[in-house]
């Protein structure tokens, strides 16, 4: 590739408007261009590293024996009111009308179509199992999109469904997924950790969400320190679970409640987005768990107001419950009457009888609640200016300490994630009258497992953890190129140009992704550039080095240059 032939756009200043260093870095290299909030143009630099990623994640799902497809972007109403989804998605669904009027969503993810294909395609057990995948555009309706690709709205993603017949062969998939995964980001030159984390909202057993370190995550994550940090064999879990599963006494008192039902941010989001909520007051946003009149956790209350960004839900988990719904205000208040009362302390003694299908109960702006009709309810209102709690601090009050159970020290750090796997069992097949025939003839209702990965926010998610004063310092696997040849006033001096473009040519031949900068730029901008897009190694090819015999070469990580001869050069690219 000769870079007088491609369009490379870098900027000299660093974009105002950009928060954390991959998106500005993305920017100043010209990966990247905003269309409209949350979406995004990949240039062709953009889109050399894209290609990267999804080679190395569609040759592991391959190896893992996964079968490609693509499903549309674009799918009908009719296929979300099967599972309910239509619904329950919440304002991340982006719904659109045809001319006709009917109804659709473009694809934040693809379990319905997935089982509607398997619906049609799958008849016999003999057929299983199977694990079909695909690498598409999804599109969430994120609140708040930002950090560049890292939460945008439109965004690729490597989603793959597994179809077996029973919980082993399940379990199986998940971990030919797990394995994958674990391979794809090793690949990919990254610092991650699986951790274990909440399936509540979709339902299933088992589900681990993939992160890539680093202090900018919008996650936090807690890890059991008796292995190291690249130990997988130690317990890790994103905070929300950890929390979950922490032993501790049953909450007595409003503090005690406090201290276990608080969530993070992220879930008090999650829950503006699941009710849909256009969320335009001043934040303040607090959850309360609560328990019945035994002392068993109850349902959670969580209050949102203001402009928050959206994200999933894991309250289910959090308070050990099933599912749940939301309740309307109005819906709430009839319930209650609107007793005032019910806006104090810890109110066992004023037990609701929830009726209806109404599941919820308490006062509040908004409410998220337990899926236990007829049990009595008892609710806190928390009050409203508590202070933001999805601190690394308060986490770590809460969940540090030996509760990994395996002898360690539960650490905290953020991390970025990048994939999760989930065994979802029969939920969606099941709700979708998708069977298949059994051994013994009978229709059996297939077990999915579903597992994503976020290919456009991996690009986003290598820069966080690579890159220095110059710019990006791409993991082999992920650079545009792997080799810049510099070639030095090719212009002027043909005998230079010549000697490069030889060089360039059979590093090709030999494989190497290559790229020859003879835009004829001077040496300090151009040596700027190939440091600002990451190219792994730099070779430049003067008069002066063609005089000598030899080349000067720098790895990009390295703090100076050397001067190498034609063997020497060939056989440190090899
Ligand atoms: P997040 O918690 O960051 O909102 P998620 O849990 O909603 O992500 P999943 O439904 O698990 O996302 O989707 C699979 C993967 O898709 C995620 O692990 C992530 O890497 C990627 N992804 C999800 N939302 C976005 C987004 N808005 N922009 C870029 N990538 C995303
Ligand atoms: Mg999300
Ligand atoms: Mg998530
Ligand atoms: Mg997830």
């Amino acid at each position: 590739m000769r870079l007088s032939q491609f369009h490379l756009h870098t900027e000299k200043e660093t974009p105002a408007e950009a928060e954390l260093i991959s998106h500005k870095l993305m920017l100043k290299a010209g990966m990247i261009r905003k269309l409209a909030a949350g979406i995004y143009t990949w240039s062709p630099l953009g889109l050399r590293v894209l290609r990267k990623v999804e080679a190395v994640v569609r040759e592991e799902m391959d190896a893992a024996g996964a079968i490609e497809l693509l499903m549309p972007s674009i799918q009908p109403r009719e296929l979300w009111e099967e599972t309910g989804r239509w619904e329950k998605f919440g304002g991340q669904l982006l719904k659109i009308r045809d001319r006709k009027d009917a109804e659709y969503a473009y694809g934040p993810t693809h379990e319905e179509v997935i089982t509607d294909f398997a619906r049609q395609e799958l008849a016999s057990y003999k057929q299983l199992p199977v694990t079909f995948y695909q690498v598409q555009a999804k599109f969430r309706d994120e609140i708040r999109p930002r950090f560049g690709v890292m939460r945008a709205r439109e965004f690729l993603m490597k989603d793959a469904y597994s179809f077996d017949v029973d919980a082993e062969g399940m379990a199986r998939s998940y971990d030919r997924m797990y394995a994958a995964y674990t391979r794809i980001f090793t690949r990919l030159g990254l610092r991650f950790r699986a951790v274990l984390a909440d399936s509540g909202a979709i339902g299933g057993d088992a589900s681990q969400e993939f992160h890539v370190l680093a202090d900018s995550g919008e996650d936090a994550i807690a890890w059991s320190d008796t292995g190291n940090e690249g130990d997988p064999a130690g317990y890790a879990a994103n905070v929300e679970t950890a929390r979950a599963a922490a032993p501790g006494p049953r909450p007595a008192s409003a503090e005690d409640m406090r201290s276990i039902a608080t969530p993070t941010q992220k879930t008090c989001e999650a829950v503006a987005e699941l009710m849909g909520i256009p969320l335009a007051r001043t934040v303040k946003s607090v959850a309360v768990m609560g328990h019945d009149g035994e002392g068993r956790e109850q349902f959670v209350l969580v209050l949102v107001r203001g402009d928050h960004e959206a994200n999933e839900v894991k309250l289910a988990k959090v308070a050990g419950l099933g599912d749940y719904r939301m309740a309307t205000e109005a819906e709430i208040l009839a319930h209650l009457g609107s007793d005032p009362g019910f806006l104090g302390p810890i109110a066992p003694a004023k037990p609701v009888r929830v009726v209806a299908d109404v599941e919820v109960a308490a006062m509040a702006d908004f409410v998220v609640g337990a899926n236990r009709p007829g049990e009595h309810i008892a609710g806190v209102n928390w009050g409203r200016d508590l202070p933001e709690p999805d601190t690394v601090a308060d986490v770590r009050s809460v969940v540090e300490g030996d509760r990994a159970g395996d002898g360690g020290t539960l650490r905290i750090m953020r991390g970025i994630e990048v994939g999760h796997i989930f065994q979802l069992g029969p939920k969606y097949a099941e709700a979708m009258g998708c069977t298949v025939l059994d051994a013994a003839g009978k229709a059996a209702v297939p077990l999915m497992g579903c597992y994503g990965i976020g290919v456009s926010r991996i690009v986003a998610a290598a820069i966080e953890q690579n890159h220095d004063q110059a710019g990006i310092l791409w993991p082999e696997a992920m650079a545009p190129w792997t080799v810049a040849v510099c070639v030095i006033n090719p212009k002027n001096d043909p005998a230079v140009a010549t000697a490069a473009a030889a060089l360039h040519d059979e590093l090709a031949a030999r494989g190497i992704d290559v790229v020859l900068d003879d835009r004829g730029l001077r040496p300090g901008p151009m040596f700027a550039d190939m440091e600002l897009i990451g190219i792994p190694h730099r070779v430049v090819v003067s008069a002066r080095g063609l005089e000598a015999g030899s080349f000067e070469y720098r790895a990009r990580n390295a703090a100076e240059a050397e001067s190498l001869d034609r063997e020497a050069l060939l056989a440190r690219l090899a």
